[in-house]
């Protein structure tokens, strides 16, 4: 049994060359036999990766027979409420979601969230629409979007360099409090045109008591390691 001086490696006793490192094989006593079978195999048997693009079309297909097949299925059935619309909104928004970003190249953060927040306007537009006509999709679905449109904007504006997990914490519950604020100050506007704060005034309460702690951890340097050691980030 010989082996290579270079690597190491095991080689077949009439090997000319290394299989792993290319070294060649000087062995006075057995002279090389290039028509032995190889002793690894030569071509590495590996599946390509799936395609981004065969990934596209493979969930288009998915949810583009889903939502013609519900359209159909009421054509048919003829319901009460034209429920296929949930069904065709909600894969037109997971299309924009999971599928565009697939196929779409360089797109700025903004545009993605320009049109994911679109895709969820229209799949609420569509089941208002479905339901009454759409009076509360006015006055309630369009405030609370822009709403959260502004907060994700505004904290992926403010996040956009890359902060410590600390920092990124810190803003996200601040605005996940400001963001319960605004649904209940819309819900409030909706119902009675005014806007008196309860749960979400509490919730607000905790993501600031949460925060305090958080940014008094990212101010002090022993405590900031000591919470990187123990938690692993
Ligand atoms: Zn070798």
């Amino acid at each position: 049994m010989s082996y290579c001086v270079n690597c190491g490696v095991e080689l077949n006793s009439a090997a000319s060359c290394c299989p792993l490192c290319g070294t060649p094989v000087l062995n006075p006593r057995q002279k090389a036999d290039e028509t032995a079978p190889a002793f690894f195999p030569t071509r590495r048997a590996e599946v390509a990766p799936v395609s981004k693009r065969a990934m596209a079309l493979l969930l288009t297909a998915m949810l583009g027979s889903v939502a013609v097949c519900c359209a159909l299925l009421n054509l048919v059935l003829k319901p009460h409420i034209p429920w296929y619309l949930f069904v065709v909104g909600a894969a037109a928004m997971l299309w924009v979601w999971t599928v565009f970003p697939l196929l779409a190249r360089k797109v700025p953060l903004w545009g993605r969230l320009t049109l994911d927040v679109g895709a969820v306007g229209l799949y609420v537009f569509l089941i208002s629409l479905a339901l009454d006509g759409g009076t509360w999709f006015r006055n309630l679905a369009i405030p609370l979007l822009a709403l959260s449109a502004a907060v994700v904007f505004s904290l992926s504006w403010l996040l956009r360099r890359g902060h410590s997990l600390l920092t990124t914490a810190t803003m996200s519950l601040i605005a996940a409090g400001i963001f319960c604020l605004g649904v209940e100050a819309c819900c409030d506007w909706y119902l009675y045109s005014g806007f008196a704060p309860g749960w979400s005034l509490v919730v607000f309460a905790c993501c600031v008591g949460l925060c305090i702690p958080l940014v008094i951890i990212r101010r002090i340097p022993s405590l900031r390691e000591e919470a990187r050691r123990r938690f692993h980030f």
